[in-house]
């Protein structure tokens, strides 16, 4: 008998005829003779709809109320698909996040997970109970819901598979798997059988929000096998663990991409020691995490300094570099919103030269111009304008022959 943790998502709990269906899923699994586990998001749109709510209110609502308010949209579904599953004749019991102790550190709205205390999911599970968890939810140690980012309840699925020792976790969601882009920009996307957890990372953190980056982190750690299925078709998904020899080697798995950043730039910087610093030091300070980072070459003694910020960070970026240039004596800031990044990712171009050019020149080929550039082992970004979004990423995808083979031949 298996231990399984499933996870279904917003859509796939968007209405009754939904988690009814949900629920026979999980019957099917109970039939097999698993032992289930369920993590629920809120139903779709629900999420927008309470953060809008709030928005109407007040533009910064405080944010730890923001997360009593979120969490209401996950105990919505956990008791529905409890009473579901009731009523077909299976026992069931729902938890919030704070019933299973999943303690998180106190950063509302961000908060990431401590610790998770197993005893009451695994008695309600010897008592024979398909057990039903709220995704996207956590308590701090004062006793306060947080909430775990948007995307969070993969992170809390995954996060439980771990302390149950789960076999594996199952992530349903809209798509019947992991694809080579996202299938809704590039039709032609092939879906990925199997992905290494370091891949699926780094598609994570540059945009493919399929999974959240930090139930990606969490299945690393704690070598949990996840599998990402759709909720409304058969098929096998995409496995993710860790990388071995049978992995289809491709060169690129994947095209990620992001238009939730922003750019920033302070020009005419008296290029010194600690530039960088006091520069980046305040946004830091003010909990602003920095993405991409580019420092000119100094002409005549002054640079130019680049980096980009989620667009929601943007505004209160703008107004600290705005003091900081004047303190410094820069010329002045400027800054875009209206831009995207463009990823290729593959654990191939460890041992492949020639793979950055051959994107830049896919790009050039097209007349998109590049603003930014930054590259690591395993992958290559790039700004460019926001509206080259959807052709960039089609571009590199046929450039990379993902729609293929996803194979390079040198
Ligand atoms: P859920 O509500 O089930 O958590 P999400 O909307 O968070 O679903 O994630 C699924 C979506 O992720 C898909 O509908 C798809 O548009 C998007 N996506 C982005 N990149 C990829 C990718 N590489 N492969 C599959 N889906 C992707
Ligand atoms: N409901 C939350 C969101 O919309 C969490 C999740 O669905 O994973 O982001
Ligand atoms: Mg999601």
């Amino acid at each position: 008998m298996a231990l399984i943790v499933q996870k279904y998502g917003g859509t796939s709990v968007g209405s009754v005829e939904r988690i009814r269906a949900v629920a026979d899923k999980i019957i099917e699994s109970r039939k097999q003779g698993h032992q289930v586990v369920v993590v629920v998001s809120a139903m779709s749109g629900e999420t927008d709809r309470l953060l809008k709510l709030a928005r109407d209110l007040a533009p910064q609502p405080d944010s730890r109320e923001v997360d009593v308010l979120l969490s209401t949209g996950e105990q919505v579904t956990i008791a529905l698909l409890s009473i579901a599953l009731q009523a077909k004749g299976y026992p069931s019991v729902s938890f919030t996040g704070a019933q299973v102790h999943i303690l998180t550190d106190s950063a509302f709205n961000k908060a990431r997970i401590i610790d998770i205390d197993a005893a009451r999911v695994q008695k309600a599970l010897h008592e024979g109970k398909v057990v039903v968890i709220a995704g996207f939810q956590g308590i701090d140690s004062d006793g306060n819901i947080t909430t775990l980012g948007r995307g969070g309840s993969d992170t809390t699925a995954v996060a439980m598979a771990a302390a149950l020792k789960a076999t594996e976790c199952a992530i349903y969601t809209d798509v019947d798997g992991v694809y080579t882009a996202d299938p809704r920009i590039v039709p032609d996307a092939r879906r990925l059988d199997r992905l290494s957890y370091e891949e699926m990372l780094e598609m994570a953190s540059l945009g493919s929000k399929v999974l959240q980056i930090r139930s990606v982190e969490f299945a690393n750690k704690y070598k949990v096998p996840v599998r990402v299925l759709s909720s409304f078709k058969e098929g096998a998904g995409t496995l993710i663990t860790d990388e071995d020899e049978k992995m289809e080697q491709a060169l690129i798995s994947g095209i990620a991409h992001n238009r939730d950043e922003a750019k920033l730039t302070i020009v005419g910087v008296p290029d010194r020691p600690g530039v960088a610093y006091s520069i980046l030091g305040p946004v830091a300070e003010a909990n602003i995490e920095v993405d991409m980072i580019v420092q000119n070459v100094s002409a005549e003694g002054m640079t130019d300094f680049t980096f980009t910020v989620h667009r929601n960070d943007y505004d209160t970026a703008l107004k600290i570099l705005e003091k900081t240039s004047e303190k410094i004596g820069a010329r002045g800031v400027t800054g875009d919103k209206k831009i995207a990044k463009l990823s290729i990712v593959g654990v191939g171009m460890r041992s492949h030269a020639g793979i950055a050019s051959k994107m830049f020149k896919a790009l050039a080929d097209e007349g998109i111009n590049i603003q930014m550039i930054s590259t690591s082992e395993i992958k290559v970004s790039v700004v460019v304008d926001e509206k080259y979004l959807e052709l960039g990423v089609r571009i590199l995808h046929s450039a990379f022959g993902l729609d293929k083979h996803g194979f390079i031949e040198n």
